[in-house]
């Protein structure tokens, strides 16, 4: 038998962005446990915004586990928080989102490394070179001497736990990032990117250095904010597809707009501006290979009959994925995809 440090994990009820949690329960198993193996938890949600003092237990259901590469036999356990009498606490937003197994979501999470209150890199006054060699950038003045070091060792994290990253690049801003998550259906890839986030935070302890997820962290500057671009498919589209198809979808996604905002990260009014990359927050507008647009039409699904993936570019690194894929779900499904092709 060996003692494994599980590690419960879960987002707390602060607004409008969760906190992730997390303490070590140990436990005696035969080999590396299964989620069917692993109990029911509990914590005391009045230091985690939820719950009120006299009454004050949450329970744990563990409901993803992966493999802990930084601790000697540990377990990370991502759960999800309910109540007492077994219902979703109002915090769980996963419990509730729409699913589909059909439907294929890949997040592009932007981040920064943030040190002594600013990115990684920045001087103690003022500014670094302006932006331009950063991204993708190579040597030690564009990406300084510890950030790549971190980002290699929270991928090989990510990896020995089994999450799907699909690839990771310098960004825009000195000191900005990103990584690539993908999964089938609504849960899979938005349970990894939350683990991500844990990982990541953790490991930066150690270099006394903080991410900052936030969308626009330099404010109304020219510096680069943080997406967390949702790119998807469904079976439909990914096998059928069509024109008529694909421009019902885009007047969906346009009637939907405000819906979509309302979930896609806080603070998104001072990232999508207009003027930069992406459209502004209160328009939409799609193109093919158009960066501007708040859905951007792969060269590859234009040219394949309007089959395959689209990217949302409005998502921002704060938002959270369960509620980005349900909503894109929520538009989708409006869409009587029969109905339009047979008018077609
Ligand atoms: P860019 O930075 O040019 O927007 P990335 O390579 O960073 O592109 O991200 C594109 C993402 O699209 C990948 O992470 C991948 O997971 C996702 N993707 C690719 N094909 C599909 C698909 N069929 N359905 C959903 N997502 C997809
Ligand atoms: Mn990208
Ligand atoms: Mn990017
Ligand atoms: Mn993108």
């Amino acid at each position: 038998m060996t003692k494994y440090k599980l590690e419960y994990i879960w987002l707390d009820g602060y607004t409008p962005t969760p906190n992730l949690r997390g303490k070590t329960l140990i436990k005696e198993y035969g080999s590396f446990p299964s989620l069917e193996e692993l109990p029911l938890w509990g914590f005391d949600g009045s230091s985690t915004m939820q719950a009120e003092g006299k009454s004050s237990d949450c329970v744990l259901q563990p409901i993803r586990v992966f493999p802990d590469a930084a601790r000697k036999d540990g377990v990370l356990v991502l759960c999800e928080v309910m109540m007492p009498d077994g219902t979703p606490h109002p915090s769980n937003k996963r419990a509730t989102i729409l699913d589909d197994e059909g439907a294929w979501f890949g997040f592009e999470q932007e981040y920064f490394l943030y040190k002594d209150g600013r990115p990684l890199g920045f001087p103690s006054d003022g500014y670094p070179a302006p932006q331009g060699p950063y991204y993708t950038g190579v040597g030690f003045s564009n990406v300084g001497s510890i950030a790549r070091q971190i980002v290699e060792e929270h991928l090989d994290l990510c990896l020995a736990a089994g999450i799907n990253h699909e690839g990771i690049n310098a960004e825009v801003a000195k000191g900005q990032w990103e990584f690539q998550i993908f999964g089938k259906g609504s849960k899979k890839a938005a349970d990894e990117m939350w683990m991500a986030r844990y990982l990541l935070e953790r490991l930066t302890e150690k270099y006394g250095v903080d991410i900052e997820y936030h969308c626009k962290p330099l404010g109304d500057t020219d510096w680069n904010g943080s997406g967390m671009h949702a790119n998807f498919s469904t079976t439909y589209l990914r096998e059928t597809g069509g024109k008529a198809y694909f421009e019902a979808l885009m007047a969906a996604f346009e009637k939907n707009c405000a819906e979509h905002i309302a979930v896609y990260g806080p603070d998104n009014h001072m990232r999508l501006t207009g003027k930069h990359e992406t459209q502004a927050i209160d328009q939409f507008s799609y193109g093919i290979a158009d960066r501007g647009a708040s859905i951007r039409v792969p060269h590859s699904f234009a040219k394949n009959d309007y089959k395959g993936y689209l990217e949302d570019r409005r998502p921002n690194s704060q938002g959270d994925p369960y509620q980005i894929a349900s909503q894109i779900l929520k538009t989708i499904e409006s869409v009587a995809s029969e109905k339009v092709s047979a008018a077609a």
